[in-house]
Formats: C-alpha cells, sequence, structure tokens
C-alpha cells in the first residue's frame, strides 16, 4: 500500500485537484492508498488572522470567514456537479459556522490559549479534506473520509504536538477503515484528554509520515510543488535543482536547516520502518522528483545540498568565571528549554569562555531574559558578561554524506564567503561530519547562498561540461 501526501499548492483549486486525482488514477486500483490532504494554501495563516483578531476584540475575523467561504465554495462549484453541490456546501457550512463560534466565543471570553488556537487551525484541513474527499467520488475515485483525529494522538503542546506512536500506531492498525482508498486530513491530531492539537507548520507531512510507518506502507510519497528537494531553496537560487537521491540524514539535514519542502519530524518514523520517500512535484508527474532511502545511490557531487534558515537570533554567555565550572551548558539549555524555545544551533569556544546558542529572532528577546534571570548572581559578581543578543542572523548550512573525512570543505566556505567580505559569526559543524553550519547576518544570506551554491555545484557541473567536451 502507499501514502501519498498532497500540499496546499496540490489543493489550492478545481484545476489542482483534479491533477491529483488524475496522479492517483495513473497509479491504478488494487492499490490500497491512504491520501493525506494539507490546507489549501493560505488557509492556515488566514485562520491565525481570525484567532488573532478575536483575540484582540476585532471583528473583522468575520470578514476573513467570507474570504474561507468564498473560496472553498468556489472549488466547490467547479468539482462537484450542481446537484451534489448541496451536501458538501451544507458540511463547509456547518465548519464554518463552528468556527465562527470559536472565533465568537474568543472575542467575547477575551481568553487565548494554545488548545484554542489549535482548535481554530484545525478547520483548513477539515474543509479541504471534507471537498477533496466529495470531489474524488465525482472523478470516479470512491474513497472513505477520516478525521485523523480519531486515529493521530499526542501530549498537550497543543501546536507543536509530539505523537504517541504506541498509541496512534495501535488505533491506526485496529480502526482505519479497509478500503482501497482512504482520504484523511493532514496536521490535526487530539491529545490523551479529546482535545484538538497540530502538529507544528507544515506539519501534514508528518501526518503522512505517521500513517505510513503504522501501516508498513511500500513507500510514502510527498507531492508538491517543486520537483523534489533541490540543492537550495530555488526561491533564492535560481540555479538549484533537483536530487536525484538522497539519505534519510542528509534529507533531515537539509530540511532542519531550512528545505521547506519537507517537515523535518517526518523523516524518523520511515527510518524505523525503513519506509522509502519520494518527493514529487503534482504539477510535474513525469519528474522523478527525490528518493530519500537509508542506502541512495551516490551522486555527482560531495555536498548535496544548502540550506539557510533566515530570522535567527544569536545569544552569547561568556565570562571568565565560566572557564573550567561544570553545568553551565546544562543550566543554560534548561533556561532556554523551560520557555519552550527551540535552539538550532550551539557552539563553544574552546577555552569554554563563552557559548553561542541561535535561535528563532522572535523568541531572542524570552531567551535573553531567561538567561539574564538564570546567571544573575554570576552576572553581578562579574563572573559572566551581560548576556549578549544579535538579531537579524542566518544560519547557512552545506549538507552531504561524502564530507565526511573530506578536507577542505570548511575551508573552501571561509574563503568564498571572506573574499566577499561575509562575516562569519559562528561555525557548528554536526558530530557526524554531515552537515557544516555559520552563522552570517541576514542581509548577507542570499548572497551566501548563492556564492556556496555555485562553488559547490556549478564549478563541478563546469568541470564535468569541459571533460565530456
Ligand atoms: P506544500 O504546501 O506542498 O507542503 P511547502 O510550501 O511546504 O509545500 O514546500 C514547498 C516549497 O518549499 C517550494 O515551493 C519551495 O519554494 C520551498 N523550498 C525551500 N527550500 C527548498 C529546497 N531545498 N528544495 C525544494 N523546495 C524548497
Ligand atoms: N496547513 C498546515 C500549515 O500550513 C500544515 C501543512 O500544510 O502541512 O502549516
Ligand atoms: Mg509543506
Amino acid at each position: 500500500m502507499l501514502v501519498l501526501k498532497f500540499g496546499g499548492t496540490s489543493v489550492s483549486n478545481a484545476a489542482a485537484i483534479q491533477q491529483i486525482a488524475a496522479v492517483l488514477k495513473e497509479k491504478k486500483y488494487p492499490h490500497h492508498m491512504v491520501v493525506v490532504l494539507s490546507a489549501m494554501s493560505g488557509v492556515t495563516d488566514m485562520l491565525i488572522s481570525c484567532y488573532q483578531k478575536a483575540g484582540k476584540q476585532d471583528n473583522s475575523y468575520h470578514e476573513v470567514i467570507h474570504l474561507l467561504e468564498a473560496k472553498h465554495m468556489e472549488a466547490i462549484e467547479q468539482l462537484v456537479p450542481y446537484s451534489f453541490q448541496i451536501e458538501v456546501k451544507g458540511r463547509i457550512k456547518l465548519l464554518l459556522r463552528e468556527l465562527e463560534d470559536i472565533c465568537q466565543g474568543v472575542l467575547l471570553l477575551d481568553e487565548l490559549s494554545d488548545s484554542i488556537k489549535a482548535r481554530v487551525m484545525s478547520y483548513g484541513e477539515l474543509l479541504s479534506s471534507a471537498i477533496v474527499s466529495v470531489a474524488f467520488h465525482h472523478q470516479g475515485l470512491p474513497n472513505t473520509l477520516i478525521d485523523s483525529r480519531d486515529y493521530i494522538i499526542t501530549d498537550s503542546n497543543y501546536l507543536n504536538a509530539k505523537v504517541d506512536q504506541r498509541k496512534t500506531y495501535a488505533r491506526i492498525l485496529e480502526q482505519m477503515p479497509d478500503v482501497d482508498l482512504v482520504v484523511a486530513p493532514g496536521f490535526i491530531a487530539r491529545t490523551d484528554a479529546g482535545k484538538t492539537s497540530v502538529l507544528g507548520r507544515g506539519g501534514s507531512d508528518y501526518s503522512a509520515s505517521i500513517y505510513a510507518a503504522a501501516l508498513g506502507a511500500e513507500r510514502l510519497e510527498v507531492w508538491s510543488d517543486v520537483d523534489g528537494m533541490y540543492t537550495a531553496d530555488p526561491r533564492k537560487v535560481k540555479a538549484a535543482h533537483s536530487i536525484k537521491e538522497l539519505s534519510y540524514k542528509e534529507a533531515m539535514e537539509l530540511a532542519y536547516f531550512g528545505a521547506k519542502v519537507l517537515y523535518p519530524p517526518t523523516i524518523a518514523p520511515l527510518v524505523t520502518a525503513n519506509i522509502p520517500l519520494l518527493l514529487k512535484n503534482t504539477f510535474n508527474p513525469s519528474h522523478k522528483g527525490t528518493l530519500i532511502t537509508a542506502t541512495p545511490a551516490p551522486g555527482p557531487n560531495i555536498i548535496k545540498g544548502v540550506s539557510c534558515i533566515d530570522n535567527i537570533a544569536l545569544i552569547t554567555l561568556s565570562g571568565s568565571g565560566m572557564v573550567g565550572v561544570p553545568g553551565i551548558a546544562m543550566r543554560m539549555f534548561k533556561a532556554v528549554a523551560t520557555r519552550n524555545i527551540n535552539i538550532y544551533f550551539i557552539t563553544q569556544s574552546s577555552s569554554e569562555q563563552s557559548i553561542t546558542i541561535a535561535l528563532a529572532d522572535t523568541e531572542g528577546q524570552a531567551a535573553l531574559e531567561a538567561l539574564t534571570d538564570e546567571f544573575k548572581y554570576h552576572i553581578s559578581a562579574g563572573e559572566v558578561d551581560p548576556v549578549n543578543l544579535e538579531q537579524h542572523m542566518s544560519i547557512v548550512a552545506i549538507v552531504g554524506n561524502g564530507m565526511i573525512q573530506q578536507p577542505g570543505i570548511a575551508g573552501t566556505m571561509f574563503s568564498i564567503l571572506g573574499d566577499h567580505k561575509i562575516n562569519i559569526r559562528a561555525i557548528a559543524q554536526g558530530a557526524t561530519e554531515r552537515n557544516i553550519s555559520l552563522v552570517i547576518r541576514g542581509e548577507d544570506s542570499v548572497t551566501a547562498v548563492n556564492l556556496l551554491h555555485d562553488s559547490f555545484f556549478l564549478a563541478k557541473s563546469e568541470q564535468t561540461a569541459k571533460a565530456l567536451a
């Protein structure tokens, strides 16, 4: 059996949804398939804006809900024969009325919580899956629509929920309908206590990998609007191109450092179950895409890709009083973790006089406060310097298994950036030598990614071209 996930652009309008149906028909029955769907593109952001407006006692969330209604109704009108529209339109209206009631509740009670926000955010996938399921029926693809909240069980970190694999896999195995085609909303789940949770932005990929691992799928296919994982973000680097094959670890590193086409937690369940992951383009299905497995065929380059995360803050803790004192790093990470702040990057100077961490810009101030509080006695005693926060930074990372024991790669990176006067604020190399990451100023990020990409990929293809000439 196969699990296929279609992202926001793949369900963004009637034409795209028809394209999905064409992809499925190509697969030909009797393949058992589970199709996992994202919200229509832009819808999750619109839902967040509804929640935020209601929280600020701003009634204009009604206008956003009207826009949502128009967007979904238009898709129905183009996909479903007239005489069948009334029923599905009624279901969509019902979901939107529920959403309106929740927003009204937020506005009246002046109550904001992650649990309510997750509930609001869940409507995108509920709406899209309801429409796509009906559209499939009318395209000759009979199917059963399920609610993923009945199967995927999480902790109560509502907006970035962690899946309880044991309970979830048991439910999927025991209770999933045994039919040829199941349609499931991605992203949404439920806590043990029965409240709606969501799996983090981009989380539909993760829902799909959970279904694939639980069901022991032959393959997971993630269908998006690009020809797979590229050597760099195609929005930043014109010369970026699709990578044929990657290892799970390489794909995880590229995703972790910003390759948005894949949500990083997606990989882990597949590794354990040894399920191949294929990234494909809904709008160019004949392209082979990117195949991700434990043992990829070797490619032409040592470096597989250059990733980049923008809007990063750097926080440095330094001071002579830190030398040789055990537990400083642990206290630093704990202080940040208690505020639920994710650390992307850690580096320590060899003299142990400073530790630098990178996190999202939006969390810089909170992390600064947490650390200033944690080390206040050391700071006032002069053993630790006041905590330093630098904002508007970017992390640029190069990734590739082939870098292992290959000297000179970091040197090449430094000299290329140095030649172009791009200052490197911090450096880290993964202990596995699969990635080298650098922190630079945000304004330099596009130039840096292009320079590194040219150097590691174009030079190589020019050499190859010369050799072949
Ligand atoms: P979906 O809605 O299908 O989940 P996303 O918007 O989450 O799609 O991810 C696809 C987008 O990721 C692409 O349109 C592309 O602009 C962006 N992207 C960023 N980095 C990469 C990369 N290295 N390879 C491919 N796409 C990338
Ligand atoms: N709709 C959700 C989001 O926009 C999940 C997803 O698309 O994967 O983050
Ligand atoms: Mg995505």
